[in-house]
C-alpha cells in the first residue's frame, strides 16, 4: 500500500523535527511493508520570503492531493511585526480552512518516567492520559466583530456563534474518540451564562444519547474544568469543547506532560485527510542547534497513521517505541535532569526509529 504525505516543515525547528518524524515513518514503512511518498511544500515565514504569501496556492493543491499533511511550525522574529499585512499564522489558519478541518485532537499523556518533569506533583499527574477535542472553525474567533462609537469613546465586540450542525459534527468526532478509549466523555461549556453554550449542551446531549448510548457523558462548566485539570487531571478521559475554551484548556493541559516538545496534535475534517503537527511553535531560541525534542512531531506522525492512513499497527508501534526510549532514559535537553547528558534531535529520532524496527 502507498501513501502520499505532504510535508510542510515551516520555520525555526520545524524542519529539524519533521525530518525526524519522517525517519520514524520510514522505519514503520519498512517494518510493515508499505511505501511512503513525501512531497514538500512551503508555509509560514519561509513561504513569505519565497512567494510573498504565507500559503501559496501550490501548497494548498499539494495538501488537498495528499493522504495526510505533516506540519512542523511557523513563525519567528523575522516575520513578527504585528502590523505586517502578511504573517506566518495566516498560513496555518488558511490551510485548516482550505482542508475543512474543524476538529483539533490533542492527547496529553504523562509517561511514568517523566512524571517528575511536570510542574505538578508527580502523584497528581501519574497515569494522566486524556484527549481534548477542540472545535476549530467556529465560535468567538470566527463570529462577527467590530467597533462602534460609545459615550465613553469606543466599544468593541466579538460574537460567539455556533449552529447545531457545527456542534453535532464535533460531538460525533469526540464520541467516536471516546468509544475508542474508555467510553467517558466530558463536554465543557459555560451554560450557566452563555446562550451558545446552552445550545452546545443540549446538542451534545442529544447526539450522544441518541447515537452513542454506550458513551458515558458528563458536563462541566469551563471554570470548573480549568480547576480540575490541575487539581485532579486523572478524572478526564475525552473532553470536548468549543474553540476559545479549547484554545485555553489545551495549553493548560499541555503543561501536565512536562515539556511542550512531547505533545502531538491532529486536525481533522469530515473525510480522512488530516493535518498533523506538534503543539509547540517554531522555537527560534533553539532553532538550528539540533537540541529540539522531536517526540511531539513523531507522535503526531503516529496519529496520522491512525486517523488518516488506516494504519493502526504503525501508530501503536511508534507510540510503543517512544515509550521504550523514554523508559530507557533517552532525554533531549528540555527533559534532562541535572547532571544528565542530553541527546540530540537526530539521535532521539534514530533511537525511536530503531525501536520501531525491533
Ligand atoms: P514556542 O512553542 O516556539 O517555544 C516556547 C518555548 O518552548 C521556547 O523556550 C522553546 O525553546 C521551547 N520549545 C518549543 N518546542 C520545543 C521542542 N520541540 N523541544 C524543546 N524545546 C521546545 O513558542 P513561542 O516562543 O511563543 O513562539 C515562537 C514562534 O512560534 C512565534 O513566532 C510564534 O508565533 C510561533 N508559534 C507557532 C505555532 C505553530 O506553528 N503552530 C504555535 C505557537 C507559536
Amino acid at each position: 500500500m502507498n501513501h502520499t504525505i505532504t510535508r510542510l516543515a515551516g520555520d525555526g525547528i520545524g524542519p529539524e523535527v519533521v525530518r525526524e518524524a519522517c525517519k520514524v515513518l520510514e522505519a514503520a514503512a519498512r517494518r510493515f511493508g508499505r511505501s511512503l511518498g513525501f512531497q514538500d511544500a512551503l508555509i509560514g515565514g519561509i513561504a513569505i520570503d519565497a512567494t510573498k504569501t504565507a500559503l501559496p496556492d501550490e501548497t494548498i493543491r499539494l495538501c488537498q492531493a495528499a493522504d495526510a499533511v505533516l506540519l512542523g511550525a511557523v513563525g519567528g522574529p523575522k516575520w513578527d511585526d504585528p502590523h505586517a499585512a502578511v504573517r506566518p499564522e495566516q498560513g496555518l489558519l488558511g490551510i485548516r480552512k482550505a482542508l475543512g478541518l474543524f476538529a483539533n485532537l490533542r492527547p496529553v499523556r504523562v509517561h511514568p518516567a517523566l512524571a517528575a518533569a511536570s510542574p505538578l506533583k508527580a502523584e497528581l499527574v501519574a497515569g494522566v492520559d486524556l484527549l481534548v477535542v477542540r472545535e476549530l472553525t467556529g465560535g468567538l474567533y470566527f463570529g462577527e466583530r467590530g467597533r462602534r462609537k460609545d459615550p465613553s469613546g469606543e466599544a468593541a465586540f466579538d460574537t460567539m456563534i455556533y449552529s447545531t450542525g457545527e456542534i453535532e459534527r464535533i460531538a460525533r468526532r469526540a464520541a467516536e474518540a471516546a468509544r475508542g478509549r474508555s467510553g467517558r466523555l466530558t463536554s465543557v461549556d459555560k451554560a450557566n451564562v452563555l446562550e451558545s453554550s446552552r445550545l452546545w449542551r443540549a446538542t451534545v446531549t442529544r447526539v450522544v444519547t441518541e447515537e452513542y448510548p454506550d458513551v458515558n457523558l458528563d458536563h462541566l462548566l469551563v471554570d470548573a474544568a480549568s480547576m480540575f485539570l490541575i487539581q485532579k487531571p486523572g478524572r478526564f478521559d475525552v473532553m470536548v469543547t468549543e474553540n476559545m475554551f479549547g484554545d485555553i484548556l489545551t495549553d493548560e493541559a499541555s503543561v501536565l506532560a512536562g515539556s511542550m516538545g512531547l505533545l502531538p496534535s491532529a486536525s481533522l475534517g469530515e473525510g480522512t485527510l488530516g493535518l498533523y503537527e506538534p503543539i509547540h511553535g517554531s522555537a527560534p531560541d533553539i532553532a538550528g542547534k539540533e537540541i529540539a525534542n522531536p517526540i511531539g512531531t513523531i507522535l503526531s506522525a503516529a496519529m496520522m497513521c491512525r486517523y488518516s492512513l488506516g494504519w493502526p499497527e504503525a501508530a501503536d508501534a511508534i507510540e510503543a517505541a517512544v515509550d521504550h526510549v523514554i523508559a530507557e532514559g533517552a532525554r533531549t535537553a528540555d527533559l534532562v535532569d541535572p547532571g544528565q547528558t542530553p541527546i540530540s534531535t537526530c539521535e532521539m529520532g534514530d533511537r525511536i526509529a530503531a525501536a520501531v524496527l525491533e
